[in-house]
């Protein structure tokens, strides 16, 4: 039995060990007890993401005491993450819910209006012991779409030390080069401006649309200070690859039995990511 942590003592000791800890989203059953299978298996610690766009496929409310029983019993530990909200009224019931780290996206927003909403949610969520997250740059695309980011969406290194000396935010998602969706590593990261981030702003930093960075790069951003990343394209891909394998050689397809492949898919696929990051073995 493991208490729930919030994100800054796994960031804290991710940094200190030259690893980065796995954010790796949920949607159901299956997704969350493949991940935290992944985690057991490899004695890694873990961040248990729900993003507001997937809130469709689950009842936040309902879920998260399993979500939660989970974490606490989990022997390693568990971070349990509300990703992406879009709204303050959002955060507040993430809040509610339970969760111990919260990131707020509003890169739509006016500079001064981000800085103040920030602010606020940063004092609700240290009130209860709650860490923060929030992007700079735009990790999410506009609409959706995919593709290599353009200048203008990356993250600032004066925005960034600007940003966190005036919010308290704990963690910085910054945009250097990988976006949500992506699958191969078509673009790659933007080093330099991730090693100017680093200097210049207190926070920890976090990279997200983990699935399409090359290994090299990925071990290069640890090397510079990134000490969470996200990742759901490529768990969600080889899920689904599982499930066609399984559906290919059954002719009678016992759906029980497909969802624990699909659970297994989850797994396999985040021990690998657990291996890119690092991570296996600091539980
Ligand atoms: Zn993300």
């Amino acid at each position: 039995m493991t208490l729930l942590s919030n994100l800054t003592p796994l960031l804290k000791d991710a940094k200190a060990a030259g690893y980065a800890v796995g954010s790796f989203n949920v949607f159901n059953m299956e997704s969350l007890l493949g991940f935290i299978d992944a985690a057991v298996e490899t004695q890694s610690p873990l961040v248990v993401a729900i993003a507001e766009s997937h809130l469709p496929y689950l009842d936040l409310e309902s879920f998260m005491p399993m979500a939660l029983e989970l974490a606490r019993r989990a022997p390693m530990p568990v971070a349990l993450h509300f990703d992406h909200a879009r709204s303050l009224q959002i955060i507040e019931r993430a809040l509610h819910a339970g969760f111990s780290s919260v990131m707020c996206d509003g890169y739509q927003l006016p500079y001064e209006t981000r800085v103040e909403e920030t602010r606020l949610v940063v004092r609700l969520a240290h009130a209860i012991g709650v860490s923060v997250e929030t992007e700079l740059g735009h990790v999410v695309r506009l609409g959706g779409s995919e593709g290599v980011l353009e200048s203008g969406e990356l993250a600032d290194p004066a925005v960034a030390h600007d940003f966190v000396q005036r919010t308290g935010v704990d963690v910085l998602a910054v945009a250097v080069g990988s976006t949500h969706s992506m699958t191969a590593p078509e673009a790659g990261l933007d080093l330099e401006r991730l090693k100017q981030i680093a200097q210049s702003s207190d926070s920890y930093l976090s990279l997200h649309g983990g699935s399409g960075i090359s290994v090299s790069h990925l071990r290069a951003a640890i090397g510079i200070g990134v000490s969470k990343v996200s990742v759901f394209t490529k768990l969600a891909n080889t899920a689904l690859t599982q499930a066609r394998k399984y559906l290919d050689k059954h002719e009678d397809v016992n759906l029980p039995d497909m969802c624990l492949e699909i659970r297994g898919g989850f797994r396999t696929a985040v021990v690998e990511q657990i291996e890119r990051l690092g991570s296996a073995g600091h539980a």
